[in-house]
């Protein structure tokens, strides 16, 4: 079956864009210039993990970069992994974290209850057959084969998306074309019809937060931004803590994982159709309520309550998960989740350190010649204040600028390190990355634009 790539609304208002194309030659040798989406159940707890295909998409325009078509940034717990069938040649990888990952820390998934989640994997549309594999990595973070399709892209069956409703985009921000541009899903959650005037202003708003911060703001011409609208039937999402359900577009809920605040997508599919009329390299779910809530997976999404008071914070913080795979850097907080890397195995996020080799610091070339590593804080004295208190402390002259390995990070109070005493994945004191969570970002904007690292 054929589809009209993206929506028509879309292609009216930035038709010219995608005439500019350029075609690279190994990425035309292999793909053509659309998407196949897989769909598949993901099931298991602590101990298993196993995947069963759902079905297979064909999808509009490939807005993903055709230069860099092998993941060079080694992040992530899974990782799908495209090969020529004849030649096995690795064609296409990408690592990426998923909603069943975390449920498998959790303590329930530990206790032996599985549980079932629907996901998705995109990459260029084949034109000859090729071995899809996905892997997951074991306790020491090595990938381990747990899926493997055969696709041949001139016998299979491709659906296509349903109708998703009347989906809107938006063009909040156009740059160029796709494939040399960042570009980004707002998706709206939660906004009824009669919400348009205020999801324009959030839109809005969300764009600002957004490039009003380095290295958004200087690299704001390297961003196409789609407002993406299903009207939802309710305003708002589910909070099953106040049992409150609600309909909506791709229903969101607080309380992920039986934590009050985390809030993620439920619906999978409907996400997924919702984002098949727009091209996009990362997705940002925009939720229609006050409270504080968020989250963020790599690779996959990340989401955010549009009036909480903390509303910039969230989209910074979880955008920073889930498009540059930027660990938490506080310890402090509690979480469901436990034993995120086992002792003596350096985690693969770009901003922590289990510091196994202080001379081969993974961010050795922002520390200034002499900082002692580790960097000395008075962390026994800073955990005892209050959060006012705090947030003076890790404002105090002498660490201004300083980037070394200060102890505490993902989750542990020692034994796990981050770059500068304060950042936006550390608290909520600012609204700024520190400069090695920077660079992370800038190096994820470069790939997508396909500019050299
Ligand atoms: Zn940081």
């Amino acid at each position: 079956m054929k589809r009209i790539p993206a929506a028509a609304l879309f292609l009216l208002s930035v038709g010219l864009l995608f005439q500019a194309e350029t075609t690279d030659s190994y990425f035309s040798r292999h793909f053509r210039d659309l998407t196949l989406r897989i769909d598949y159940y993901h099931t298991g707890n602590r101990e298993t993990d196993t995947i069963t295909l759902d079905r297979m998409y064909k999808e509009g325009i490939w807005a993903g970069p055709v230069h860099f078509l092998r993941d060079e940034f080694n992040n992530g717990q899974y990782y799908v992994k495209v090969f020529a069938a004849d030649s096995n040649e690795l064609l296409y990888s990408r690592g990426f974290n998923s909603y069943f990952y975390e449920y498998r820390t959790t303590e329930p998934a530990i206790q032996g209850l599985k549980r079932t989640f629907h996901e998705s994997v995109r990459f260029p549309f084949p034109r000859r057959p090729v071995r899809m594999v996905l892997q997951n990595r074991d306790r020491k973070l090595q990938l381990q084969t747990v899926f493997t399709l055969e696709i041949d892209p001139g016998k299979d069956y491709f659906d296509t998306a349903p109708p998703a409703g009347a989906v809107q985009i938006v063009n909040l921000l156009l740059s160029g074309h796709p494939r040399h541009c960042v570009d980004l899903a707002l998706v709206a959650e939660g906004y009824r019809p009669e919400d348009r005037k205020k999801l324009e202003r959030d839109f809005a708003r969300a764009r600002e937060v957004l490039f009003s911060r380095e290295p958004f703001a200087s690299n704001r011409d390297r961003f196409n931004l789609y407002g993406v609208f299903a009207p939802s039937r309710d305003s708002g999402c589910d909070e099953p803590r106040q049992k409150t359900y609600r309909d909506t577009a791709v229903e969101s809920s607080f309380n992920a994982l039986d934590l009050a605040r985390y809030l993620l997508v439920e619906n999978n599919p409907r996400l997924q159709n919702i984002l098949s009329r727009v091209p996009f390299d990362a997705v940002i779910v925009m939720v229609n309520h006050e409270r504080y809530g968020g989250g963020g997976i790599y690779n996959q999404y990340c989401v955010f309550t549009a009036d909480s008071q903390a509303g910039a914070y969230l989209l910074l913080h979880e955008f920073g998960h889930s498009f540059a795979g930027l660990a938490d850097e506080y310890y402090s907080s509690r979480v469901s989740y436990n034993e995120f890397v086992p002792p003596g195995v350096e985690p693969m996020e770009p901003n922590v350190t289990a510091l196994l080799d202080p001379a081969k610091l993974k961010w050795k070339q922002l520390v200034k010649p002499g900082t002692p590593i580790p960097t000395p804080w008075e962390k026994k004295h800073f955990d005892k204040l209050s959060a006012a208190e705090q947030a003076r402390h890790l404002k105090r002259d002498e660490f201004r600028g300083l980037v070394g390995a200060f102890e505490g990070a993902m989750y542990a109070s020692e034994g796990m390190y981050r770059p500068t005493i304060d950042c936006i994945m550390f608290s909520r004191n600012t609204l700024d990355y520190c400069p090695v969570c920077r660079n992370a970002v800038e190096r994820v904007i470069r790939h997508y634009c396909g500019i050299e690292p």
